[in-house]
């Protein structure tokens, strides 16, 4: 492990530190680990985007042809 300079004080700590023993600064990455949350609703929210106005359209949009096939089939048939 590498010893790095706390951003506060100075004091010489551990990169693994979770926090300065000197000034108590928090190293504590719940904020990265928030940001990877956000970014993975954000991936979720666009898949969800996705579904609701390509996906369900076209599929929407193959059973109405289906659908107007078998009525045409019904009715010229
Ligand atoms: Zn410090």
């Amino acid at each position: 492990m590498a010893m790095v300079k706390c951003s506060e004080c100075g004091h010489r700590i551990s990169d693994k530190a979770k926090s300065c023993p000197s000034c108590g600064v928090s190293y504590d990455n719940s904020s990265e680990e928030m940001s990877q949350l956000i970014v993975k609703l954000v991936v979720l929210g666009a898949l969800g985007l996705f579904f609701f106005f390509v996906v369900i359209p076209v599929v929407v949009g193959i059973l109405k042809l289906v659908g107007l096939g078998i009525f045409i089939t019904k009715v010229f048939g």
